[in-house]
């Protein structure tokens, strides 16, 4: 079968290395030459934004899917139309693309997500919303770019004027995630839940760590959310919804992206399955496959380190690969700058204590640089 993707960056690339294993052709459309995907997939230099482009990339394909959500998703709709296959399909990209109409989306659908004012024109509409609230761009955000805390009214000199939502702040105890999967034929999974550290500097995923520990209750309230969200998504993807649990053990969407997750990396060996198996076997309507976790395992992400652009040098690299039970993943990017994500490094262990201790020693052994 001719896959093609739309963006060819590190999940991309890790969905190709997982599906290496099958019978299949691989495209990538990426603006960037040198993206993770372009020495190992058919690749197309161009915009996954542009209207034409995506057309004329997914006219000749069997499948048509992404790594990136931020894609010309009119053009998705328009290769639907002409009977190409698409993964997941264009509305729910559309949906999840706009914050507005993604946390409605929750609201109709009676998933808990933090209570929202909807802002279309700030010139014509007044802040509802009590301080602080947490406003986040419609359109355009990214990695914690377009999301800003308003503490009160000495941060509105700071208000966005874009069209965005005013959320309700979370007092979170905990962020967590979750990868739920569908297939064309209605079959669904979940994944075991993730936890997630954030590195408060650069509000990148830092260490996500599975299995967690959650009450019961904590549990079904997860378990109440992924079975509204399967029900009410209507096409067949892999889904990564960010959670978070709050200081009096409610649970609340966060926010939901329509594929792979940098929050599933740790299922590359630590579950019987990884997301990129189970994205590949969605892709192709394939039944879908166990994703138990077979152990504690964690993921910390190779990030760019302050004061370092140019051409990337791995410290320390050699030293965590003497240690069992230890992967390395790079994304074959030969330049580095601050914050940028790199790889990453998986780790096994036999206890939750033994686990949080092998990724603090080896945060502490690598350094990106240049
Ligand atoms: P991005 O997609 O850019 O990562 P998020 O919506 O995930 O943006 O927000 C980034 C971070 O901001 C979250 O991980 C969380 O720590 C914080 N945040 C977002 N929304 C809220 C909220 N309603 N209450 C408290 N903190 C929030």
């Amino acid at each position: 079968m001719k896959i093609g993707i739309l963006g060819g960056g590190q999940l991309g690339r890790m969905l190709i290395q997982s599906a290496l294993k099958y019978d299949d052709e691989f495209y990538t459309l990426d603006p960037a030459a040198d993206a993770p995907c372009h020495n190992i997939s058919y690749f197309t230099q161009g915009n996954f934004n542009d209207y034409q482009t995506v057309l004329d990339f997914g006219k000749d394909k069997d499948v048509v899917t992404i790594e990136i959500e931020h894609v010309n998703a009119d053009a998705l709709a328009e290769l639907e139309k002409q009977g190409i296959k698409v993964v997941p399909n264009a509305s729910i990209i559309k949906t999840i693309q706009q914050k507005i109409l993604q946390k409605e989306f929750y609201k109709a659908h009676n998933i808990p997500s933090p209570d929202f004012q909807v802002i279309w024109d700030a010139s014509e509409q007044k802040v509802e919303k009590a301080f602080p609230f947490v406003q986040k761009m419609n359109t355009g955000g990214y990695d914690g770019k377009g999301v800003q805390v308003i503490k009160g009214e000495e941060d509105m000199q700071s208000f966005w004027t874009e069209p965005s939502v005013l959320e309700d702040m979370v007092d979170i105890d905990k962020e967590l995630s979750v990868i739920v999967a569908r297939n064309e034929a209605g079959e669904t999974t979940t994944f075991p839940v993730t936890e997630m550290v954030a590195d408060p500097k650069l509000n990148l995923l830092d260490f996500n760590i599975c299995p967690t520990q959650l009450t019961p209750e904590v549990e079904d309230q997860i378990k109440s959310i992924t079975d509204k969200f399967l029900a009410a998504v209507n096409s067949p993807g892999l889904f990564a919804i960010e959670l978070f649990l709050d200081k009096e053990g409610k649970v609340w969407v966060n926010e939901t992206a329509p594929r792979l997750h940098n929050s599933g990396h740790q299922s590359q060996e630590g579950n019987a399955n990884s997301q990129f198996e189970q994205m590949y076997r969605v892709v192709k309507n394939l039944p879908l496959a166990n994703t138990q976790a077979t152990t504690f395992s964690g993921m910390l992400n190779l990030v760019g380190a302050e004061g370092y652009t140019g051409k990337v040098v791995y410290e320390g690299l050699e030293e965590v690969l003497k240690m069992p039970n230890t992967y390395v993943h790079l994304y074959g990017k030969t330049h580095t700058k601050p914050g940028r994500k790199m790889g990453h490094i998986n780790v096994l262990a036999s206890s939750r204590e033994e686990l949080m201790e092998l990724l603090v020693k080896i945060k502490s052994m690598v350094i990106v640089k240049a």
